[in-house]
């Protein structure tokens, strides 16, 4: 936290709240539409490590059986050196897009799942300012 300088604005002129973290937003830190405030987006940037090396694991199995399978069904007509090239492009096609469907696939339910998430604990400090002076 603290990464970002607090906007004045944000506190005395709440236009709209995160809908994850609920922290108040001014106009100009409106987050568009499908996204939220500066510091959850942030939290998302930085699970994107975790979801790379979940990519990495999810992706790369079915990516080398389509690249094995598509090798299978091509190497009968593979003939020469001019087919070998061919279904060698072919295979490798196959596989880098298996394995970018699935990296859609994860960054889609990720994003999904973070779009979900709601009402996290306030930080102390806020906590401590929502309450009534007296
Ligand atoms: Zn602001
Ligand atoms: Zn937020």
């Amino acid at each position: 936290m603290g990464a970002f300088r607090r906007c004045p604005e944000c506190e005395e002129h709440t236009f709209t709240r995160c809908a994850r973290c609920e922290a108040p937003l001014c106009r100009r830190h409106q987050p568009r539409a499908q996204a939220r405030c500066r510091a959850c987006e942030r939290e998302y940037q930085e699970s994107a490590l975790l979801r790379n090396r979940m990519k990495a694991v999810l992706g790369l199995p079915p990516a080398a059986l389509a690249t094995t399978a598509v090798f299978a069904i091509l190497l009968p007509f593979g003939a020469g050196i001019g087919g070998a090239i061919i279904v060698a492009a072919a295979a490798a096609l196959a596989g880098s897009g298996t394995a970018a469907t699935v990296f859609r696939a994860v960054d889609r339910s990720a994003r999904a799942q973070f779009l979900r998430e709601h009402g996290l604990p306030l930080p102390e400090a806020r906590v401590v300012r929502l309450l009534p002076r007296g």
